[in-house]
């Protein structure tokens, strides 16, 4: 045996909490290799996106279910990563640490740094890809250069590849840890001192509706294939059904990987009448795939508009508007639903989403990273390539985005989506005794005295603020 089969290796866990199909593990645990694995909560190298409050509460009860799946041996740690992870690994003995890659940009620096110091002291930094099914680096267009669309990006640059996405990996057999010796300097290294459950319980509602951890995504991503998949392709809009997969924060901090989730569903396709629904479903992963392109590509997504015109959007500046938005008080339903679900449960339906960004970005005219910021701090799937991908696509300033002139009617759009009103009705107990026919439009009907009354009334009339928004983006097209 050599050095190299006796060393332990340092596991350095980030968005990947998990044992099956977790490239980095796999690969520091094979031969029977000991191993140390370690979380750092890196709060200063991530700045303005160090994680949000919502995803705290997530992130600590993941890091007690991945603790539990190590019997105990799971390292936490705050503060700086290029400081810990070389001392680490420099006081196991380690000679190598093993990662999955991660693409925020602040990341991506980090490593470049802790690599450089682990080189100084002879110790190997390996870099695998357990969170993307097609790597972002070897996706590109005949040319060289990265994809700016979607469809061309799924369709060619990566369906179009001569191998399929990697499957998935089992879990490491007969796992064993060693446990960092004493006089680390790592002081109290418990989960509970990371800090990251708020002193307020704030968070009864996330309680209520979520389970964490690998082995509740695995019956999550079962629920799904049992009685959300089936209908996908044309329900999946409808924030009152149950057609989703709600994998978002599961997917995002990595308890299952988009491969496990891919090929999930390919046993799947010997039903003829779910063809559809799989390949939108996988068509939605791959959506997941060109955000995480995007942010490889184009790092300063989260902050910059891609395209540059919008740098001279007349934003309005309106902090009550804001506020109403954020706490579900702009007067129209599927908005105040969508905000109040949010809040509530730390989760929102895609369909919503796209809905009350448009209302914050065109209707109110406000900047599109104010909302990027309340989803931050609010969503349990908070990730910084859906995110900013994302609400750069509703505010038509990003990559194949909606157009600018393309602004979602509220009122419209809860009619088609939520015809029955029942997703309003959930989230607005004071319009629970409304009907059907006025649950959308509750305060603008005429004669409507006595209905809704505890309901605010609309903040900005629709036509009205469509013009405004119309007019402006006019303006910057120069047309
Ligand atoms: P499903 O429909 O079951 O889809 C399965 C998986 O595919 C999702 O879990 C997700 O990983 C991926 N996916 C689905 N739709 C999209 C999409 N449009 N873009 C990228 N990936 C997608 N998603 C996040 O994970 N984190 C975010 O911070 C986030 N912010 C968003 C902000 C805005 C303004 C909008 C419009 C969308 C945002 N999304 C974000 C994308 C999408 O809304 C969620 O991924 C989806 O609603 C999650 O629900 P689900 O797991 O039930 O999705």
């Amino acid at each position: 045996m050599n050095r190299e089969d006796l060393a332990p290796a340092l596991v350095w866990f980030r968005e990947d909490l998990r044992l099956a199909d977790n490239p980095a593990l796999y690969a520091a645990a094979s031969g029977g290799r000991p191993i140390l694995p370690v979380y750092v909560l890196d709060d200063e190298a991530a700045g303005s996106w160090a994680i949000g409050a919502a995803s705290r509460w997530w992130l600590h009860q993941s890091l007690l279910a991945l603790d539990r799946r190590f019997g105990g041996a799971l390292l936490t740690l705050a503060g700086s990563a290029e400081r810990w992870i070389p001392e680490l690994a420099r006081q196991v003995g380690a000679t190598s640490v093993h990662v999955n890659r991660s693409v925020a940009p602040w990341q991506v620096g980090s490593d470049a740094a802790v690599e450089a110091a682990l080189a100084r002291d002879q110790i190997e930094f390996r870099r695998y890809d357990g969170s993307s099914l097609f790597d972002p680096d070897r996706v590109l267009k005949p040319d060289g250069t990265p994809y700016r669309v979607f469809t061309p990006f799924y369709r060619k640059g990566c369906l179009g590849q001569a191998e399929p996405p990697r499957e998935p990996l089992p879990e490491p057999e007969a796992l064993k840890t060693v446990a960092c010796p004493s006089g680390t300097g790592a002081g109290d290294a418990s989960i509970d001192a990371l800090g990251l459950m708020p002193d307020i319980p704030w968070y009864s509602g996330f309680e209520q509706s979520w389970s964490v951890g690998e082995s509740a995504a695995l019956e999550r991503l079962d629920a799904f294939l049992d009685r959300g998949l089936r209908g996908y392709k044309s329900d999946r809009n409808r924030p009152d059904r149950e057609n989703v997969s709600r994998l978002s924060p599961y997917l995002h901090f990595g308890e299952i990987s988009p491969n496990q989730v891919w090929y999930s569903v390919e046993p799947l396709r010997s039903d003829p009448v779910l063809g559809d629904d799989i390949d939108s479903f996988q068509s939605e992963l791959g959506w997941r795939e060109f955000s995480r392109y995007l942010l490889t590509h184009w790092p300063t997504l989260p902050e910059q508009n891609w395209q540059e015109k919008f740098d001279k959007f007349p934003w309005q500046s309106d902090e009550a508007a804001l506020e109403r938005w954020q706490q579900g008080l702009t007067g129209y339903p599927i908005v105040d639903a969508g905000m109040r679900e949010l809040w509530q449960t730390g989760y929102m339906h895609n369909r919503v989403r796209m809905i009350v960004g448009s209302f914050l970005v065109k209707n109110l005219m406000l900047d599109w990273r104010h909302g990027e910021h309340w989803f931050w701090d609010t969503l349990l799937d908070a990730d910084l390539a859906n995110n900013s991908a994302s609400w750069q696509w509703v505010a038509g300033s990003g990559a194949d985005a909606a157009p600018f002139f393309r602004i979602f009617n509220p009122v419209t759009q809860g009619k088609k989506f939520d015809p029955n009103g029942d997703y309003v009705r959930r989230f607005i107990p004071e319009l629970a005794g409304v009907g059907a026919d006025r649950i959308h439009e509750p305060r603008t009907a005429p004669g409507d005295a006595g209905i809704g009354t505890d309901y605010p009334a609309p903040i900005v009339e629709l036509p009205a603020s469509r013009e405004r928004a119309l007019a402006a983006f006019k303006a910057l097209s120069g047309g």
